[in-house]
């Protein structure tokens, strides 16, 4: 999946999904990625966020817009990634034993920036008027 969070200098802000999917999947399976508040979620007053991985695992948290939620009720862009990829992978632990790969990109309304990820070297990008796109990697936390 790519995920785009977007920002225009009125402060709108709009996101968007493409994928293919997963690898070998049964046809008619419909993903997280093109639902609302899983896949993508975004509102200009708060801020947007967009989630890859396992979209069945992530369907069941309603990632995206817990996400923007988080960041509603106060929490930094980081924070609220890290606490809705932390809380959905011990809920899916609890119930299932397992957790697919999980990660989650997000953006406030003020431009800042934050990234979770259960796997390794999840790469994302950043482009901002004055900073060229430039390629990080996250990574899960220990
Ligand atoms: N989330 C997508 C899906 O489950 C797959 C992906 O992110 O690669 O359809």
């Amino acid at each position: 999946t790519v995920g785009i969070i977007a920002m225009d200098q009125l402060q709108n802000i709009c996101v968007g999904t493409s994928t293919s999917g997963l690898f070998m999947k049964r046809q008619g399976r419909v993903g997280d990625s093109p639902i609302i508040g899983s896949g993508f979620y975004a509102d200009s007053n708060i801020g947007a966020a967009t989630a890859t991985g396992l979209g069945e695992d992530l369907m069941k948290g309603c990632t995206s817009y817990e996400v923007v939620r988080k960041m509603r009720d106060g929490m930094s862009p980081q924070q609220a990634a890290d606490a809705t990829l932390n809380e959905l992978e011990l809920t899916l632990y609890e119930r299932y034993g397992k957790a697919g790969d999980l990660s989650v990109v997000c953006m406030n309304k003020n431009g800042n920036v934050g990234v979770s990820t259960n796997i390794d070297n999840f790469s994302f990008v950043i482009a901002t008027e004055a900073i060229p796109a430039t390629v990080y990697l996250a990574n899960k936390e220990n």
